[in-house]
């Protein structure tokens, strides 16, 4: 993937937590379950075992990390 901002080739990693990786409005900290939260984007649901994991492409140059949730959250996918 290039990077939207510099136009070189971003590196594929992974963001990964001992949680739930999710994504919700506003720039309050909150606890708790992103469900309990309309409108968040859950990238990726708790394993109890293996933690959360969501690819994400990253660019150095630019600091810039970008996750695309529209995939499947299967990593090997
Ligand atoms: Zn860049």
């Amino acid at each position: 993937m290039k990077c939207p901002y510099c136009n070189k080739e971003m590196e594929l990693g992974i963001i990964q937590s001992a949680r739930e990786i999710a994504w919700k409005e506003g720039l309050e900290r909150t606890k708790g379950r992103a469900a309990a939260y309309e409108g968040s984007v859950v990238l990726s649901g708790l394993d109890f075992f293996a933690g959360s994991a969501v690819k994400a492409s990253n660019c150095r140059e630019c600091k810039k990390i970008i996750i695309s949730y529209s995939s499947s959250p299967d990593l090997n996918k």
